[in-house]
């Protein structure tokens, strides 16, 4: 059995851990960044954020926004969460208002890629945790393209 439309959906959904904020999200996610700089770190309390990068365009938010709130971790860097439960949803900096950065935790729908896609920030990696996947590893930032 394969249902082609459950690996590869056109339209993604998620949500917060208490489900007051939803989302859809119009079109392909194939790109799964891993960061490990210590602030992502402790904005997720893990050994890195999964993060990827979508239109803002593209994401309608069902319900929940006014949940929303947003924290400046660096100037012009808002990072968003769901005040009632915690969840982080997404980070967006104000020079760049047409992508966000969603954090992958928050996906009920697959993904059409397969595993991490990339790790940056390794040079602030935790020293307790072990990268076991062989998708590249940058210091910090990926070379420019
Ligand atoms: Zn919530
Ligand atoms: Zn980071």
């Amino acid at each position: 059995m394969h249902d082609q439309t459950a690996i590869s959906p056109l339209i993604h959904r998620g949500s917060c851990l208490c489900g007051a904020v939803r989302f859809a999200y119009h079109g392909e996610i194939d790109t799964v960044i891993a960061c490990h700089c210590l602030e992502c770190r402790k904005a997720q309390g893990t050994p890195f954020v999964t993060n990827t990068p979508l239109e803002t365009a593209r994401m309608e938010w069902l319900s929940g926004r006014d949940h929303l709130k947003s924290y400046e971790s660096s100037p012009g860097k808002q990072r968003w969460f769901c005040q009632n439960c915690g969840s982080p949803m997404y980070s967006q900096k104000a020079e760049l208002p047409e992508i966000l950065r969603l954090r992958v935790g928050t996906l009920e729908t697959p993904l059409s890629c397969d595993g991490v896609s990339a790790h940056i920030f390794v040079a602030d990696k935790a020293s307790w945790w072990t990268i076991q996947d062989d998708a590249p590893q940058w210091p910090q930032w990926p070379p420019a393209t």
